[in-house]
């Protein structure tokens, strides 16, 4: 009994000592972000939002849409807007120089008085996705009549990505009105398809690389100010530092066509069924790494104990910390490479057995693997089923990830986290934009859009009721003006 007792004291002092190596470990864990305070930014010019306003309603109204079909758009809107642009920015159109890039794209040049410093890069798209027909009457406001109520701009592209191209133009407005001269270079990206094939971005790159420009950093879309991020259900910048790659994949089976009233055991149907299951059954491994891992290390200051317990102590936790976060399918994202059986061809009519039948499974993998692996993992689920697998033409490896150390990011994160009134993390954008295309012609390319929106006002991203606040529109132009003041005075 005695030994009982002193094995049990033992084994209950040990286990105080560890929990309070875990409590310690967790009240003196420090987020690896790195300090910002140092940065001096510049102010921002006074920029008239009731007017900037009226702009951002007026560039909604030229129906700038990228079709699902390459070709089916109409392209006189768009130079009905760049009209319309050199009207409206007089002072950005006589000081900057405009060349046009596959057609359409933008790129605005304002020269620094240093040409020895490399080029800071903003970018901003100019076509917006088609408003679905059945949900149009879903909207408050038409979608491109770019209302004014309720203290928004209302319409497709007031977020996505008008928003912020005219949050640009006005601040650059500003800036030369007041006298602005920059040191750095700054270059204005304006893509035409980012929606699209991103023919725009890609001609954008190749305009850098002729002209042997490198840039110091670019700033594009991709992620917000969530306003109730999940873990702390408060303020969180976002700041992108990498984008996932894309892939579909294409599983075909084949089998013995002719009249359905006389099947075979294998048909190319049963095949292909057997084939997606063995591929999704075989999904890629979750891990705490890369991008979404820094989210979370970053945020753990903030975060309610147990959580930050966990994050502190992620070699004890990380198991528990990875089914926290994926259980929705948005944190699984961030922690792996997805997959999403999204299309399937097979017999055109019922009675008829099919010689294929096919199915598409798209792709966005995570930073580390690559198009080979994704390929890899769907052969070896496949095994030895009669099934061949063929990568759609799109594909593209996930982005470099950029540095959260440089100065760049520093002075982005500075402008992001408000005078230090919110935390601001590194994150993984899960779409593609218009900036993948010029990471080989930048040091680092961050994506963020200085807004704020709740998880679920996001949902208006390509969806209903798409609308810009006008509290958020001065964000917009409050951080780029002060940004271009920054970045280009040094
Ligand atoms: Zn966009």
């Amino acid at each position: 009994m005695k030994l009982i007792v002193r094995i049990a004291a033992v084994l209950l002092s040990l286990l105080l000592a560890f929990a309070a190596f875990l409590v310690v470990r967790t009240l003196t864990y420090q987020s690896p972000a790195a300090d910002h305070t140092e940065i001096n930014l510049a102010p921002a010019p006074a920029v008239d939002i009731e007017q900037a306003a009226t702009h951002l309603s007026e560039a909604i109204r030229f129906r700038t849409i990228t079709e699902q079909d390459d070709g089916a758009e109409d392209l006189s809107q768009w130079d009905a807007m760049h009209e319309w642009l050199a009207r409206t920015y007089t002072l950005v159109h006589a000081n900057l120089r405009l060349e046009k890039v596959a057609g359409y794209t933008l790129i605005f040049t304002l020269d620094g008085s240093d040409k020895s410093l490399e080029p800071f890069v903003l970018m901003a798209h100019q076509d917006v996705v088609p408003v679905v027909d059945s949900t149009e009457s879903q909207w408050k406001h038409p979608p491109f009549d770019g209302l004014i109520a309720d203290g928004a701009v209302w319409g497709r592209g007031s977020v996505d990505d008008k928003g912020s191209m005219i949050a640009i133009l006005e601040s650059v407005e500003a800036l030369l009105k007041s006298g602005f001269k920059p040191k750095r270079t700054l270059i204005i990206v304006n893509g035409h398809d980012e929606e699209g094939p991103h023919k725009g971005a890609t001609a954008a790159a190749a305009w850098f690389r002729d002209k042997g420009i490198k840039a110091e950093f670019v700033l594009d879309e991709g992620l917000v100010t969530i306003t109730d991020f999940p873990l702390l259900k408060d303020r969180v910048a976002l700041v992108g530092i990498a984008e996932k790659g894309y892939a579909t994949l294409q599983l075909t089976a084949s089998g013995p066509g002719g009249h359905s009233s006389m099947p075979p055991d294998d048909t190319a149907v049963a095949t292909l069924a057997q084939a997606i299951l063995a591929v999704t059954n075989n999904p890629g491994p979750m891990d705490i790494k890369g991008p979404g891992a820094e989210t979370l290390r970053v945020i753990a200051p903030y975060a309610p104990f147990l959580t930050r317990m966990a994050i502190a102590n992620e070699w004890l936790f990380k198991p528990l910390l990875i089914d926290q976060v994926a259980a929705t399918p948005a944190g699984a994202a961030l922690l792996h490479t997805t997959m999403a059986p999204t299309m399937l061809r097979a017999s055109p009519k019922e009675n008829v057995l099919p010689n294929t039948a096919s199915a598409i499974i798209n792709y966005r993998i995570i930073p580390g693997e690559t198009t080979a692996n994704v390929i890899e993992r769907a052969q070896t689920g496949i095994g030895d089923l009669p099934v061949t697998i063929k990568l759609g033409k799109e594909a593209q490896d996930p982005s470099p990830i950029s540095s959260t150390t440089s100065e760049p990011w520093k002075i982005v994160a500075a402008l992001a986290s408000q005078k230090n009134a919110i935390p601001v993390a590194p994150g993984l954008v899960l779409a593609a934009t218009d900036s993948y295309q010029l990471t080989p012609v930048a040091t680092d390319v961050y994506r963020f859009q200085p807004i704020e929106l709740s998880l679920s006002e996001t949902s208006m991203i390509h969806g209903i009721n798409e609308h810009m606040t006008l509290d958020n529109l001065k964000r917009m132009t409050d951080f780029y003006g002060s940004l271009i003041a920054t970045a280009g005075s040094r």
